[in-house]
């Protein structure tokens, strides 16, 4: 059946659904399979005990099935973005109302009416686009907009650190924000590198942005104040310039389906418009469930003692276990500073990731090829064909048994150079 060109680019291969389909089959294929691949978050009992506790609460006190009965507006459940905003306000001065906050299915859907808002074709025959400025990004955004060539990425200064590290920087000298850049856009930290950008690199991107009289994005899936997995001293960052979007996925509830977007007004009415149109509403369970944690705060406790922790020992781990096994000298790892990922770079690799990711697959390992990782940036970069993101979440049986095959595969592979 011949689809518009709309139902054309969004049936075509893309690294999402791939990865997607993926982590469903890593999933349904139970022991057989070994699943470093997609972006889900670890079971952590804690967590997990204390969501069934509230959502007993909920069904006990009639609130569930108030929920489950009722549409919420387009902006989302309003108890949860009046929490929200207090909670906010509370910990930084951002002064918000509840004008400032809307709810999203998923913060990949936050995304898609992002990007569509500000780049693609504009009445004036101007085309405009999203510029990522750290290379590589999150693999999401890719296929995320309708228009054809909607992205431009630039690519990072590497900093080779002791140890076997490396770490992306921004490289301003060459990042060049032209007319055609409708907004810039960050994941801080970063999937799938797990970098966090400093400080410095944010205010200066945001003077850019200013400048340019263009929002920046910063995507905040995995940062402060929930589920903070960031292991680097990092402030927060927001105003009225910024559009700052958060998860309740990475907190432990991707199911849930819930995003939130921090932003001026005028952006959070016009995303308000895409999302009564495109969907009604956003849901309302996740807000339900975790509207009790945001009144008392206990989000922000549950995410400093007990996911930051929880990750920051798994990252250790399996770096240890990674240095140990793969013993080559072409093997770096980015300096782990947050999200759920380890980005491992393969110099001179003898095959492209995209073959090794197959090889591995034949073998019961899933990871995820670092090509994707690329939106907007010219693929003729060997780097690109070089290295991999690992998720280190799950349980350390399978992430060692995939560590293990991954370091025998890589470890052959040099030999047989
Ligand atoms: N942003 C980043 C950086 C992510 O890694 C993800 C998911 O993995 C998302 C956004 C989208 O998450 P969700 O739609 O579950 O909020």
């Amino acid at each position: 059946m011949p689809y518009s060109l709309f139902g054309n680019k969004f049936t075509q291969h893309s690294g999402i659904t791939e990865l997607m389909d993926d982590l469903n089959e890593g999933v349904q294929g139970g022991d057989d399979i070994l699943m470093l691949g997609g972006g889900n978050p670890a079971a952590i009992p804690e967590i997990q005990n204390r969501l069934q506790e509230l959502m007993q609460q909920l069904l006990s006190e009639g609130k569930l099935i108030n929920t489950l009965s009722n549409y919420d507006g387009p902006q989302g459940k309003n108890t949860f973005i009046d929490a929200l905003v207090e909670l906010f306000n509370d910990l930084y001065d951002w002064k918000l109302t509840a004008q400032n906050i809307m709810l999203t299915n998923g913060s990949q859907n936050a995304f898609f009416y992002l990007f569509n808002l500000l780049a693609g074709d504009f009445s004036d025959d101007k085309n405009k686009k999203i510029l990522f400025p750290l290379a590589p990004e999150y693999i999401g955004y890719a296929d995320a907009s309708v228009s054809e060539d909607a992205f431009v990425a630039q690519r990072p200064k590497i900093t080779e650190l002791a140890d076997g590290f490396f770490k992306y920087n921004v490289d301003f000298d060459a990042l060049k924000v032209t007319e055609d850049i409708g907004a810039i856009c960050v994941s801080r930290p970063t999937n799938p590198t797990g970098n966090v950008l400093t400080d410095d690199e944010i205010n200066h991107l945001d003077r850019l942005a200013k400048k340019n009289n263009i929002p920046l994005i910063i995507d905040n899936a995995y940062g402060t104040p929930f589920p903070n997995i960031i292991f680097e001293n990092a402030t927060p960052f927001w105003n009225a310039n910024t559009i700052l979007c958060l998860s309740l996925s990475k907190f432990g509830l991707p199911g849930a389906r819930c995003g939130i977007v921090i932003a001026k007004p005028e952006i959070i009415k016009a995303m308000s418009s895409l999302s009564g149109i495109t969907a009604l509403s956003p849901g309302g369970i996740g807000p339900e469930i975790v509207l009790p944690l945001v009144k008392s705060k206990e989000i922000i406790q549950l995410s400093n003692e007990v996911i930051k922790p929880f990750y920051q020992g798994k990252a250790n781990k399996a770096i240890t276990l990674l240095q140990s096994k793969i013993t080559i000298p072409e093997f770096k790892i980015h300096k782990a500073e947050g999200a759920l990922f380890l980005w491992l770079w393969f110099k001179e690799l003898p095959i492209s990731s995209n073959e090794l990711y197959k090889l591995l697959k034949s073998k019961g390992l899933l990871i995820v090829s670092g090509h994707y990782f690329f939106p907007g940036l010219d693929q003729n970069w060997q780097h690109t064909q070089e290295c991999i993101r690992v998720n280190y979440a799950q349980d350390d049986k399978v992430v060692e048994q995939g560590i293990t095959i991954l370091a025998d595969t890589i470890n052959e592979l040099y030999a047989n150079k």
